[in-house]
Protein backbone atom coordinates (compact mmCIF):
# COMPACT_ATOMS: atom_id res chain seq x y z
CA UNK A 1 0.00 0.00 0.00
CA UNK A 2 0.86 3.51 -0.57
CA UNK A 3 1.69 5.38 3.13
CA UNK A 4 -1.18 7.75 1.98
CA UNK A 5 -3.29 4.95 1.34
CA UNK A 6 -2.45 3.67 4.93
CA UNK A 7 -2.84 6.57 6.28
CA UNK A 8 -6.76 7.16 5.04
CA UNK A 9 -7.38 3.86 5.73
CA UNK A 10 -6.47 4.52 9.45
CA UNK A 11 -8.51 7.47 8.90
CA UNK A 12 -11.39 5.82 7.87
CA UNK A 13 -11.25 3.54 10.79
CA UNK A 14 -11.93 6.53 12.70
CA UNK A 15 -9.62 4.98 15.36
CA UNK A 16 -9.03 7.48 18.32
CA UNK A 17 -5.75 7.24 20.62
CA UNK A 18 -6.24 5.25 23.53
CA UNK A 19 -3.57 6.80 25.69
CA UNK A 20 -5.87 9.45 27.32
CA UNK A 21 -6.84 11.99 24.80
CA UNK A 22 -8.76 10.39 22.40
CA UNK A 23 -7.32 12.36 19.48
CA UNK A 24 -8.41 10.86 15.92
CA UNK A 25 -4.93 8.71 15.32
CA UNK A 26 -5.79 8.71 11.14
CA UNK A 27 -5.41 13.27 11.52
CA UNK A 28 -2.65 12.90 13.70
CA UNK A 29 -0.96 11.02 11.42
CA UNK A 30 -1.63 13.31 8.47
CA UNK A 31 0.53 16.13 10.80
CA UNK A 32 3.52 14.66 9.78
CA UNK A 33 5.05 16.01 6.30
CA UNK A 34 5.77 12.71 4.98
CA UNK A 35 7.88 14.54 2.11
CA UNK A 36 9.98 17.02 4.32
CA UNK A 37 13.37 16.64 4.32
CA UNK A 38 15.33 15.29 7.56
CA UNK A 39 14.77 12.87 10.04
CA UNK A 40 11.22 12.20 11.19
CA UNK A 41 10.40 9.97 14.17
CA UNK A 42 7.63 7.68 15.54
CA UNK A 43 8.13 7.41 19.75
CA UNK A 44 5.53 5.04 21.06
CA UNK A 45 4.57 6.03 24.92
CA UNK A 46 4.71 3.02 26.81
CA UNK A 47 4.87 4.64 30.12
CA UNK A 48 2.04 3.61 31.62
CA UNK A 49 1.89 4.66 35.27
CA UNK A 50 -1.77 6.05 35.49
CA UNK A 51 -3.01 4.43 38.14
CA UNK A 52 -5.66 1.23 38.14
CA UNK A 53 -4.41 0.74 34.17
CA UNK A 54 -2.13 -2.32 33.20
CA UNK A 55 -3.91 -2.49 29.49
CA UNK A 56 -0.33 -1.65 27.89
CA UNK A 57 1.65 -3.71 30.23
CA UNK A 58 -0.80 -7.08 29.09
CA UNK A 59 -0.05 -5.95 25.60
CA UNK A 60 3.16 -5.88 25.81
CA UNK A 61 3.50 -9.54 27.83
CA UNK A 62 0.79 -11.14 25.74
CA UNK A 63 1.27 -9.83 22.36
CA UNK A 64 4.40 -7.63 21.67
CA UNK A 65 4.25 -8.46 17.83
CA UNK A 66 1.13 -7.01 17.49
CA UNK A 67 2.96 -3.89 18.52
CA UNK A 68 6.28 -4.19 16.50
CA UNK A 69 3.77 -4.75 13.87
CA UNK A 70 1.84 -1.08 14.60
CA UNK A 71 5.32 0.62 14.56
CA UNK A 72 6.71 -0.46 11.30
CA UNK A 73 3.02 0.64 9.50
CA UNK A 74 2.92 3.56 11.48
CA UNK A 75 6.90 4.70 10.44
CA UNK A 76 6.16 3.67 7.04
CA UNK A 77 3.08 5.90 6.54
CA UNK A 78 4.40 8.90 8.27
CA UNK A 79 8.30 8.83 6.55
CA UNK A 80 9.84 7.91 9.87
CA UNK A 81 13.07 5.49 9.51
CA UNK A 82 13.56 5.33 13.30
CA UNK A 83 11.07 4.11 16.33
CA UNK A 84 11.50 4.74 19.81
CA UNK A 85 9.75 2.99 22.51
CA UNK A 86 9.85 4.80 25.64
CA UNK A 87 8.82 1.97 28.47
CA UNK A 88 7.89 2.57 31.72
CA UNK A 89 11.02 1.77 34.29
CA UNK A 90 9.23 -0.44 36.12
CA UNK A 91 8.12 -2.87 33.20
CA UNK A 92 10.37 -5.83 33.33
CA UNK A 93 8.63 -8.47 32.07
CA UNK A 94 6.84 -5.92 29.19
CA UNK A 95 10.56 -4.64 28.53
CA UNK A 96 11.88 -7.98 28.15
CA UNK A 97 9.27 -9.47 26.08
CA UNK A 98 9.12 -6.56 23.67
CA UNK A 99 13.13 -6.47 22.80
CA UNK A 100 12.56 -10.27 22.32
CA UNK A 101 9.77 -9.72 19.52
CA UNK A 102 12.09 -6.74 18.11
CA UNK A 103 14.94 -9.03 17.93
CA UNK A 104 12.54 -11.77 16.19
CA UNK A 105 11.37 -8.96 13.93
CA UNK A 106 15.19 -8.00 12.90
CA UNK A 107 15.96 -11.93 12.30
CA UNK A 108 13.21 -12.10 10.19
CA UNK A 109 14.60 -8.88 8.03
CA UNK A 110 11.29 -6.62 8.99
CA UNK A 111 13.62 -4.21 10.50
CA UNK A 112 16.89 -3.24 9.44
CA UNK A 113 18.63 -1.44 6.39
CA UNK A 114 15.91 -3.36 3.83
CA UNK A 115 12.88 -4.44 5.75
CA UNK A 116 11.54 -7.33 3.62
CA UNK A 117 13.45 -6.18 0.67
CA UNK A 118 12.10 -3.19 0.40
CA UNK A 119 14.84 0.01 0.07
CA UNK A 120 13.17 1.45 3.39
CA UNK A 121 15.74 1.45 6.64
CA UNK A 122 13.29 0.97 9.78
CA UNK A 123 14.58 0.62 13.58
CA UNK A 124 12.71 0.29 16.54
CA UNK A 125 14.80 1.33 19.34
CA UNK A 126 13.87 1.21 23.42
CA UNK A 127 14.62 3.75 25.84
CA UNK A 128 13.49 2.81 29.96
CA UNK A 129 12.04 5.70 32.26
CA UNK A 130 12.96 5.97 35.40
CA UNK A 131 9.55 6.18 37.69
CA UNK A 132 8.14 9.60 37.09
CA UNK A 133 4.57 9.49 36.29
CA UNK A 134 4.84 13.11 34.21
CA UNK A 135 6.79 11.05 31.58
CA UNK A 136 3.23 9.36 30.60
CA UNK A 137 2.52 13.27 29.23
CA UNK A 138 4.10 13.52 26.00
CA UNK A 139 6.21 15.97 25.75
CA UNK A 140 7.95 15.78 28.77
CA UNK A 141 8.08 12.20 27.14
CA UNK A 142 9.96 13.79 25.09
CA UNK A 143 12.21 15.41 27.42
CA UNK A 144 13.41 12.14 29.07
CA UNK A 145 14.21 11.10 25.82
CA UNK A 146 16.27 13.44 24.74
CA UNK A 147 18.34 13.12 28.49
CA UNK A 148 16.96 16.19 29.89
CA UNK A 149 14.61 16.47 33.18
CA UNK A 150 11.21 15.71 32.40
CA UNK A 151 8.62 18.71 32.44
CA UNK A 152 6.00 19.21 29.78
CA UNK A 153 6.88 22.00 26.80
CA UNK A 154 4.56 25.13 26.31
CA UNK A 155 2.59 24.13 23.06
CA UNK A 156 2.47 25.07 19.80
CA UNK A 157 4.44 24.10 18.56
CA UNK A 158 3.35 20.81 18.83
CA UNK A 159 5.22 17.11 18.19
CA UNK A 160 4.02 16.76 14.86
CA UNK A 161 5.96 20.03 14.16
CA UNK A 162 8.20 20.29 16.63
CA UNK A 163 8.93 16.98 18.35
CA UNK A 164 12.20 14.43 19.29
CA UNK A 165 15.48 16.63 18.81
CA UNK A 166 13.15 18.94 17.29
CA UNK A 167 12.08 16.91 14.10
CA UNK A 168 8.70 16.09 13.14
CA UNK A 169 7.65 13.20 15.19
CA UNK A 170 4.56 11.01 15.41
CA UNK A 171 3.63 10.34 19.17
CA UNK A 172 1.21 6.98 19.76
CA UNK A 173 0.32 5.06 22.86
CA UNK A 174 0.81 0.94 22.83
CA UNK A 175 -2.40 -0.10 22.42
CA UNK A 176 -3.42 2.40 19.80
CA UNK A 177 -0.21 0.74 18.01
CA UNK A 178 -1.44 -2.60 18.48
CA UNK A 179 -4.86 -1.83 17.14
CA UNK A 180 -3.62 -0.73 13.41
CA UNK A 181 -2.58 -4.47 11.93
CA UNK A 182 -6.32 -5.52 12.65
CA UNK A 183 -7.14 -2.28 11.01
CA UNK A 184 -5.07 -2.57 7.87
CA UNK A 185 -6.35 -6.42 7.32
CA UNK A 186 -9.83 -6.13 8.15
CA UNK A 187 -10.21 -2.34 6.22
CA UNK A 188 -11.30 0.71 8.09
CA UNK A 189 -14.87 0.25 7.30
CA UNK A 190 -15.28 -2.50 8.90
CA UNK A 191 -13.59 -1.76 12.02
CA UNK A 192 -15.36 1.66 12.01
CA UNK A 193 -18.70 -0.37 12.12
CA UNK A 194 -17.87 -1.68 15.65
CA UNK A 195 -18.93 0.58 19.04
CA UNK A 196 -20.08 3.82 18.29
CA UNK A 197 -20.57 6.57 15.57
CA UNK A 198 -17.96 8.88 17.14
CA UNK A 199 -16.02 6.26 19.09
CA UNK A 200 -15.49 3.18 16.86
CA UNK A 201 -13.95 -0.36 17.39
CA UNK A 202 -13.27 -1.97 20.92
CA UNK A 203 -10.64 -1.39 23.97
CA UNK A 204 -8.87 -2.95 26.57
CA UNK A 205 -10.48 -1.88 30.11
CA UNK A 206 -8.73 -2.80 33.50
CA UNK A 207 -10.99 -3.00 35.69
CA UNK A 208 -9.56 -2.86 39.38
CA UNK A 209 -10.30 -2.50 43.06
CA UNK A 210 -13.78 -4.33 44.66
CA UNK A 211 -14.30 -6.47 41.92
CA UNK A 212 -14.59 -10.39 41.97
CA UNK A 213 -12.69 -10.55 38.54
CA UNK A 214 -10.34 -7.81 38.37
CA UNK A 215 -8.81 -7.80 34.92
CA UNK A 216 -7.86 -6.45 31.41
CA UNK A 217 -11.48 -6.91 29.43
CA UNK A 218 -11.71 -6.14 25.98
CA UNK A 219 -15.08 -4.47 25.10
CA UNK A 220 -16.75 -3.03 22.33
CA UNK A 221 -17.12 1.13 23.28
CA UNK A 222 -21.32 1.68 23.56
CA UNK A 223 -21.24 -1.00 26.79
CA UNK A 224 -22.73 0.18 29.74
CA UNK A 225 -19.96 0.19 32.77
CA UNK A 226 -22.85 -1.86 34.59
CA UNK A 227 -22.01 -4.57 32.14
CA UNK A 228 -18.37 -4.18 32.47
CA UNK A 229 -18.25 -3.93 36.60
CA UNK A 230 -21.09 -6.46 37.46
CA UNK A 231 -20.99 -8.62 34.65
CA UNK A 232 -17.73 -8.91 33.19
CA UNK A 233 -15.65 -8.14 36.58
CA UNK A 234 -18.10 -10.14 38.35
CA UNK A 235 -19.51 -7.04 40.78
CA UNK A 236 -18.52 -6.13 44.20
CA UNK A 237 -17.74 -8.70 46.74
CA UNK A 238 -20.98 -10.74 48.43
CA UNK A 239 -23.39 -8.17 50.76
CA UNK A 240 -21.53 -4.97 49.05
CA UNK A 241 -22.40 -2.20 46.93
CA UNK A 242 -20.48 -0.04 44.49
CA UNK A 243 -20.16 3.27 45.62
CA UNK A 244 -17.92 4.98 43.47
CA UNK A 245 -16.30 4.13 40.06
CA UNK A 246 -13.42 5.99 38.09
CA UNK A 247 -13.49 5.60 34.08
CA UNK A 248 -10.62 6.35 32.52
CA UNK A 249 -7.29 6.01 35.43
CA UNK A 250 -7.59 8.10 38.33
CA UNK A 251 -7.30 11.10 35.91
CA UNK A 252 -10.59 10.89 35.45
CA UNK A 253 -13.42 12.45 37.42
CA UNK A 254 -15.11 9.76 39.35
CA UNK A 255 -19.25 8.90 38.87
CA UNK A 256 -21.59 7.18 41.65
CA UNK A 257 -23.03 3.87 41.05
CA UNK A 258 -26.82 5.86 39.89
CA UNK A 259 -24.44 6.24 37.07
CA UNK A 260 -23.33 2.49 36.15
CA UNK A 261 -25.47 2.55 33.02
CA UNK A 262 -23.49 5.47 31.54
CA UNK A 263 -21.43 3.77 28.36
CA UNK A 264 -17.94 3.25 27.68
CA UNK A 265 -17.79 5.74 24.52
CA UNK A 266 -15.88 9.56 24.96
CA UNK A 267 -19.03 11.27 24.45
CA UNK A 268 -21.46 9.48 26.82
CA UNK A 269 -18.52 10.51 29.31
CA UNK A 270 -18.38 14.00 28.40
CA UNK A 271 -21.60 14.38 28.87
CA UNK A 272 -21.67 12.64 32.28
CA UNK A 273 -18.66 14.99 33.19
CA UNK A 274 -15.96 12.72 33.10
CA UNK A 275 -13.72 11.10 30.21
CA UNK A 276 -12.72 7.77 28.73
CA UNK A 277 -8.94 8.26 30.08
CA UNK A 278 -6.58 5.06 30.12
CA UNK A 279 -9.68 2.68 30.59
CA UNK A 280 -8.41 1.67 34.03
CA UNK A 281 -11.74 1.47 35.29
CA UNK A 282 -11.04 1.39 39.62
CA UNK A 283 -14.17 0.01 41.63
CA UNK A 284 -14.49 1.15 45.72
CA UNK A 285 -17.83 -0.30 47.54
CA UNK A 286 -19.36 1.55 50.62
CA UNK A 287 -16.76 0.55 52.86
CA UNK A 288 -14.51 3.18 51.46
CA UNK A 289 -14.58 6.29 52.53
CA UNK A 290 -14.23 8.73 49.53
CA UNK A 291 -13.10 11.68 51.02
CA UNK A 292 -9.68 9.49 52.30
CA UNK A 293 -9.34 7.92 48.48
CA UNK A 294 -9.81 11.68 47.15
CA UNK A 295 -6.71 12.57 50.25
CA UNK A 296 -4.34 9.33 48.64
CA UNK A 297 -5.00 11.06 45.34
CA UNK A 298 -3.99 14.20 45.98
CA UNK A 299 -1.03 12.77 48.11
CA UNK A 300 0.06 11.10 44.86
CA UNK A 301 -0.29 14.30 42.13
CA UNK A 302 1.43 16.40 44.39
CA UNK A 303 4.38 13.79 44.70
CA UNK A 304 4.17 13.58 41.05
CA UNK A 305 3.92 17.31 39.95
CA UNK A 306 6.71 18.28 38.35
CA UNK A 307 6.92 21.56 39.88
CA UNK A 308 7.19 23.72 36.22
CA UNK A 309 4.02 25.83 36.42
CA UNK A 310 2.66 27.18 39.87
CA UNK A 311 -1.28 26.42 40.38
CA UNK A 312 0.35 22.81 39.87
CA UNK A 313 3.37 23.21 42.07
CA UNK A 314 1.55 24.97 44.98
CA UNK A 315 -2.35 23.92 44.54
CA UNK A 316 -1.89 20.28 45.09
CA UNK A 317 0.28 20.50 48.17
CA UNK A 318 -2.48 22.90 49.38
CA UNK A 319 -5.30 20.87 49.10
CA UNK A 320 -3.18 17.70 50.69
CA UNK A 321 -3.18 19.90 53.27
CA UNK A 322 -6.64 21.10 53.54
CA UNK A 323 -7.47 17.57 53.58
CA UNK A 324 -5.22 16.33 56.44
CA UNK A 325 -7.16 19.17 57.95
CA UNK A 326 -10.64 17.69 57.40
CA UNK A 327 -9.26 13.95 58.15
CA UNK A 328 -8.09 15.38 61.16
CA UNK A 329 -11.20 17.03 62.80
CA UNK A 330 -10.61 20.37 62.51
CA UNK A 331 -12.51 20.98 59.52
CA UNK A 332 -14.77 23.35 58.91
CA UNK A 333 -16.66 24.70 55.84
CA UNK A 334 -13.24 27.17 55.37
CA UNK A 335 -11.71 23.98 54.49
CA UNK A 336 -14.77 23.07 52.46
CA UNK A 337 -14.22 26.24 50.60
CA UNK A 338 -10.52 26.12 50.00
CA UNK A 339 -10.67 22.43 48.24
CA UNK A 340 -13.29 24.06 45.63
CA UNK A 341 -11.13 27.28 45.56
CA UNK A 342 -7.78 25.33 45.10
CA UNK A 343 -10.05 22.65 42.50
CA UNK A 344 -10.71 25.52 40.14
CA UNK A 345 -7.20 26.90 40.00
CA UNK A 346 -6.12 23.73 38.91
CA UNK A 347 -7.98 23.13 35.90
CA UNK A 348 -9.34 24.52 32.78
CA UNK A 349 -5.92 25.53 31.37
CA UNK A 350 -4.78 27.02 34.12
CA UNK A 351 -1.83 24.67 34.20
CA UNK A 352 0.56 23.32 31.49
CA UNK A 353 -0.28 19.89 31.48
CA UNK A 354 -3.25 17.30 32.48
CA UNK A 355 -1.60 16.47 35.80
CA UNK A 356 -2.84 19.85 37.26
CA UNK A 357 -6.70 18.82 36.12
CA UNK A 358 -6.27 15.57 37.02
CA UNK A 359 -6.05 16.52 41.08
CA UNK A 360 -9.15 19.58 40.58
CA UNK A 361 -11.03 17.05 39.40
CA UNK A 362 -10.31 14.34 41.87
CA UNK A 363 -11.79 17.22 44.32
CA UNK A 364 -14.34 18.75 42.33
CA UNK A 365 -16.15 15.14 41.28
CA UNK A 366 -15.90 13.98 44.66
CA UNK A 367 -17.09 16.96 46.01
CA UNK A 368 -20.25 17.09 43.57
CA UNK A 369 -21.36 13.63 43.99
CA UNK A 370 -20.52 12.81 47.87
CA UNK A 371 -20.87 16.56 49.12
CA UNK A 372 -22.44 14.88 52.43
CA UNK A 373 -19.46 12.95 52.92
CA UNK A 374 -17.44 15.95 52.65
CA UNK A 375 -20.06 17.42 55.29
CA UNK A 376 -19.67 14.52 57.44
CA UNK A 377 -16.02 14.80 57.63
CA UNK A 378 -15.68 18.42 57.90
CA UNK A 379 -18.89 19.86 60.01
CA UNK A 380 -19.81 17.13 61.76
CA UNK A 381 -16.24 14.85 62.22
CA UNK A 382 -17.81 11.95 61.45
CA UNK A 383 -16.95 9.32 58.77
CA UNK A 384 -20.08 8.03 56.93
CA UNK A 385 -18.31 4.80 56.32
CA UNK A 386 -18.56 3.81 59.44
CA UNK A 387 -22.46 4.50 59.70
CA UNK A 388 -22.52 2.14 56.65
CA UNK A 389 -20.14 -0.45 58.69
CA UNK A 390 -22.00 -0.37 61.73
CA UNK A 391 -25.48 -1.08 59.77
CA UNK A 392 -23.63 -4.04 58.08
FE1 LIG B 1 4.34 20.19 35.94
FE2 LIG B 1 1.97 20.12 37.20
FE3 LIG B 1 2.52 22.13 35.61
FE4 LIG B 1 2.11 19.67 34.58
S1 LIG B 1 0.61 20.93 35.61
S2 LIG B 1 3.72 21.14 34.01
S3 LIG B 1 3.01 18.40 36.22
S4 LIG B 1 3.64 21.60 37.52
Amino acid sequence: MAPADITNEVKTSGLRGRGGAGFATGIKWSFIKRDAPGPKYVVVNADESEPGTAKDRYILENSPHMVVEGILIAAYAVGANQAWVYIRGEYDEPYRMLTEAIEEARAKGYIGPKPMGKDYPLDIRLYRGHGAYICGEETALLESLEGKRAQPRSRPPFPAVKGAWGRPTLLNNVETLATVPAIINMGGAAYAKLGTDKSPGTRLLTVSGNVRKPGVYEVEFGKTFRHVIMDLAGGPPEGRKVKVFWPGGSSAPVLPESMLDVTTDAEALAAARSMAGSGGVIVMDDTHCVVKAAHRLLQFYAYESCGKCTPCRIGQDWAVRTYERILANEGSQIELDTLQRVSDGLQNGRCLCGLGDSGGWVIDSTLRHFREEYEDHALRHECNVGKVMANA
